[in-house]
């Protein structure tokens, strides 16, 4: 096979994986449509603004203005049934991540008490079951906190008012933490006192956190992060509903990140990192409940004002607070209805990636894998040129071939296999060198990334070390490639 055919089959190959792995499943029948939502984004942004004018500045937990805030709250939500509250103290624990972040640090003590209070709301189902819609009502000391999070107090109080009077076969319970930032602090509590038998009647608990920011682009994370234990892998059945509604419903979402082809590059990143991110959705998904993060922020797309005195009203946008709404409007109406969500601890690493298992999509996988290991064969190619390609070949076939086992590989194996067709199909040093730029731009980023992450979080990235000698190893090759291979292609025709 000419190496320039293999380059060819080789990015159809991946580019139809990576388009399969974004797109939305085909609609399913059911009563979802976009005509059927009622959520208003100008109406949840005039929620927000109300929130933020009561409370009257920032919010941490134990001031005055978090107390304000909670009372305009429970008065809001009193429209819609019998608030309940939950009131209680909590020590700051001595090495509490907190201590060291820059938003804290000599704003709160180890060992200090603080009050706090959650908030709960039930829309009643027929079942006993629940669904628990989460976001936290207090900021950081500095900030507004005007995305970071009155954006889904105003989400969650306008979600009641579009389900109120639906008739719906599970229970909606809306929760509003205090003390999020401050390390989860009112959902573990809440969690915690929930005991087996509550705890067992949630059927899924979806977090909000950030969404409304006007360039925002509502997306669904799941973090492996080292703010919670024992949460290695999502539900990927919740997170696939969630998706499929939403879709259904007209607000697309993005898993991971919205940037086309990002979003396995990025789960791939946080899991392999494991950096403290992640809200209030990790104090259920610890003690074993099916559960996502909707944000309107991710790596590609953060919100720039994040704990920052500019977190203010003028940065939200209905049509960014209508998308995340609408979304998690058709999320509810097919959650209250549809069968349980199977739990964490699926062996599915990346959700989407769950879909690569499908057979042609294994098929596809193997064709790309036995077209790298035919361009090893090609003696016209370098040395190293070849090696990488036999490496690449031996991980996509690993994943084509073994149960359970497709995304690593493809994630590890894509620079590498990308960087041997950029080989094949260039004819000049310069195209050459441009394309192998582009084929390692996702392990660069992937350096920048994990440094980055190490520095914002003072040391307190948590690498994963089964992953990252793949990854290093696969770079090191990639340079190897760079410097002895690619310079001695005697023809690429
Ligand atoms: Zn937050």
């Amino acid at each position: 096979m000419k190496p320039s055919t293999a380059g060819l089959a080789l990015f159809a190959a991946l580019l139809l994986l990576a388009l399969a792995s974004g797109s939305p499943r085909p609609a399913e029948s059911g009563s979802i449509s976009p005509s059927a939502l009622r959520f208003d984004g100008a109406r949840a942004l005039a929620e927000v603004d109300a929130f933020l004018l009561a409370a009257g500045g920032p919010r941490p937990a134990g001031s005055e203005a978090n107390a304000r805030g909670r009372a305009h709250l429970a008065g809001r939500l009193r429209r819609f049934g019998a608030v309940e509250e939950q009131a209680f103290e909590f020590r700051i624990p001595e090495g509490s991540l907190v201590l060291r972040s820059p938003w804290w640090r000599d704003r709160v003590r180890a060992g200090e008490v603080l009050s706090f209070a959650n908030l709960f709301l039930d829309l009643p189902g027929e079942a006993p079951e629940a669904i628990l819609l989460a976001c936290h009502h207090d900021s950081v000391p500095l900030a507004p906190g005007a995305e970071d999070n009155a954006s889904a107090v105003g989400v969650l109080l306008e979600l009641a008012s579009a389900l109120e009077g639906r008739r719906l076969a599970r229970t909606v319970r809306l929760a509003f933490f205090d003390g999020e930032e401050l390390g989860l602090v009112g959902s573990r509590r809440y969690a915690a006192e929930l005991g087996a038998d509550r705890r067992e009647r949630i059927v899924a608990a979806i977090a909000l956190e950030m969404v409304g920011w006007r360039e925002g682009a509502p997306t669904l994370h799941f973090f492996r992060s080292r703010l919670y234990e024992g949460t290695d892998v999502p539900s990927a059945d919740l997170l696939q509903r969630i998706l499929d509604a939403a879709a259904r419903g007209g607000s697309r979402l993005a898993v991971g990140d919205p940037f086309p082809g990002m979003s396995i590059l990025y789960q791939s990143i946080l899991r392999i990192a494991r950096p403290p991110l992640g809200s209030d959705e990790g104090s259920f998904a610890e003690v074993g409940v099916p559960a996502a993060l909707l944000a309107a922020s991710s790596f590609t797309r953060f919100y720039p004002d994040y704990h920052r005195e500019t977190d203010a009203i003028d940065r939200l946008d209905p049509r960014t607070l209508a998308r995340s709404g609408r979304a998690l409007e058709a999320a509810v109406l097919e959650l209250a209805r549809a069968p349980r969500p199977s739990p964490a601890g699926e062996i599915d690493l990346l959700v989407r990636s769950r879909r690569m298992r499908e057979p042609w999509l294994r098929a596809l996988a193997a064709v790309a894998g036995a077209t790298l290991g035919a361009a090893a064969l090609e003696r016209r190619l370098g040395r190293a040129t070849r090696a990488t390609a036999l490496l690449a070949a031996v991980a996509l076939l690993a994943g084509a071939l073994l149960p359970g086992g497709f995304d690593l590989p493809l994630v590890t194996a894509a620079a590498p296999a990308a960087l041997v067709a950029s080989v094949a199909l260039g004819r000049r040093a310069f195209v050459r060198g441009l394309l192998a730029a582009v084929a390692l731009l996702p392990s660069l980023a992937l350096l920048g990334l994990l440094l980055g992450m190490d520095r914002a979080y003072r040391g307190a990235v948590d690498f994963d070390p089964s992953a990252l000698p793949i990854g290093l190893a696969l770079s090191a090759v990639l340079l190897a490639t760079m410097s002895a291979g690619g310079g001695r292609i005697r023809s690429a025709a």
